[in-house]
């Protein structure tokens, strides 16, 4: 019987040597592998089946070259992908990335928390990811809608309704799942829930827009609850400003937070009278513009270069909600310093493995990224059902469900981290509770 630190050394062994070069990836495993040790040590069928060792390697790859023109003419090439991960649960499920630093790390990385986060929604669906390296800043719409329509011409053969679902991620908002489901309709001449985050007046579900924001804030209301308190009068920063931090602001702002700042991949911006969430929605989501133009508006308001200083202000309540590895070591003991009580991870990955030892260390309540930000692959999976069923729910049937599943998935963490002699730790928690769903599926249905 091997010892737990042997099982993780073991693991990172055929990781690194079979994946070399995949940081992201690793530090990903790394983190699974560590928190179920001890679901190893008390279920000896998972390691006969080599359960964990199956998990870490997709099912399946694709990697594609994407070849587009731009408006003067010019011919560019990107690569594509999709990282088929996991359908013990159900048919892949996951976004896809289009930024310049998509690389296969990345995609497995996203992909493999992909499959843990699924399995918490409580909803019937494995892990996937996908992505390009393409950067949709500064492009035309015409540019992005060439580009979007190149790289499903290859996507499509491999995903279906009932096979993979994709979604949105960085970089992939309304406009390209738009222009995406276009393309595929058209070669795949059928009008089926392919991808989620459609348009309302399309197919797409009341609040995936608002899900996975408002999910974090709904989360994030148990940490606070868990220590006698509520959102009113709390001081929030949240990092980034598109889809997960608009939202989460906005859902914070009406239970009486103060938001008090958030970023881009420039800079951020500070404003502790509260931030002005129109400004913000108008600046990133309509005019795509920088974070910096608010304080043309907002004269009160201080801009600072770069987006990591973020983290020095005072705060109750932090947000990392932009990108992987955006909070650090550093960072989080500034944050304990100013007496922040709470973190909830809005983005995949966002707070560094230091980052999160010093929150544990220091009693702050954590809300790990699979748990706190899986409200949007959940309403995904709502917006799916209804695609099959041909209904359209309501706003707030839809926002109730979210909230549900929200504590739902506190509940199972919580559960899992007692049982497994971890309580209250929530990281070991949703790792715990997730591999074991995952776990004991893979076990009934075979070597596959
Ligand atoms: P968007 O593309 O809508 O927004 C990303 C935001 O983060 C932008 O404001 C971007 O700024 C900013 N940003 C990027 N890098 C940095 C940085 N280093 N520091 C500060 N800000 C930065 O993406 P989403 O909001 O959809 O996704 C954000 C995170 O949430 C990702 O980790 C994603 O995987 C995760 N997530 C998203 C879900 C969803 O439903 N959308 C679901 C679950 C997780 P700029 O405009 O300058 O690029």
């Amino acid at each position: 019987m091997l010892t737990p630190t042997e099982f993780v050394d073991d693991v990172m062994t055929i990781v690194q040597q079979r994946d070399p070069g995949e940081p992201e990836f690793h530090q990903a495993v790394r983190e699974i592998a560590e928190s179920i040790t001890p679901v190893i040590e008390r279920n000896p069928e998972f390691r006969r089946a080599q359960i964990f060792e199956r998990i870490i390697e997709p099912e399946r790859l694709i990697v594609f070259r994407v070849p587009w023109v731009d408006d003067a003419g010019r011919i560019h090439v990107n690569r594509g992908y999709r990282v088929q991960f996991n359908s013990a649960i159900g048919p892949y499920k996951g976004g896809l990335r289009f930024h310049p630093s998509v690389n296969l790390s990345i995609i497995k990385f996203l992909g493999f928390e992909q499959i843990f986060k699924n399995a918490l929604t409580t909803t019937p669906i494995g892990g996937g990811k996908g992505g390009s390296d393409f950067d949709p800043k500064g492009k035309s719409d015409l540019e992005v809608m060439r580009f979007c329509q190149s790289f499903m011409s290859e996507l499509y053969q491999h995903i279906g309704p009932d096979t993979d679902v994709p979604a949105g991620d960085i970089g992939v908002g309304a406009r390209e799942v738009g222009y995406l489901y276009g393309q595929y309709k058209r070669l795949a001449n059928c009008f089926v829930g392919v991808l989620t985050g459609k348009s309302i007046d399309w197919g797409g579900s009341q609040v995936r827009t608002e899900a996975t924001g408002y999910g974090l804030v709904y989360f994030v209301t148990h940490l606070l609850q868990a220590r006698g308190r509520d959102w009113q009068g709390l001081r929030v920063i949240i990092s980034g400003s598109g889809n997960v931090a608009i939202y989460a602001a906005e859902r914070a702002a009406r239970l009486g937070a103060t938001i008090v700042a958030m970023s881009d991949s420039g800079g951020y911006i500070v404003d502790s009278a509260g931030i002005k969430l129109d400004t913000v929605k108008r600046i990133k989501e309509v005019e795509r513009r920088r974070i910096c133009e608010y304080v043309d508006e907002h004269p009160s308001a201080e801009y600072h270069e770069g987006p990591h200083g973020i983290w020095s202000l005072p705060c109750d309540v932090a947000l990392p909600s932009a990108t992987q590895n955006e909070l650090d070591g550093d960072a989080a003991r500034q944050l304990v310093e100013n007496n922040c009580v709470a973190v909830g991870e809005g983005a995949n990955m966002p707070c560094t493995p230091e980052a999160v030892h010093v929150f544990a260390e220091n009693g702050v309540n954590f809300g790990p990224a699979k748990a706190a930000n899986a409200g949007g692959v959940a309403t995904s999976a709502l917006e799916m059902t209804q695609n099959s069923t041909r209904e359209s729910w309501t706003f707030e049937q839809v926002d109730a469900r979210l909230r549900n599943i929200m504590r739902s998935i506190y509940n199972q963490c919580l559960q899992a981290a007692d049982e497994y002699g971890q309580p209250g730790d929530l990281v070991a928690g949703a790792n715990i509770a997730s591999f074991l769903k995952v776990g004991r599926s893979m076990l009934a249905q075979g070597v596959v």
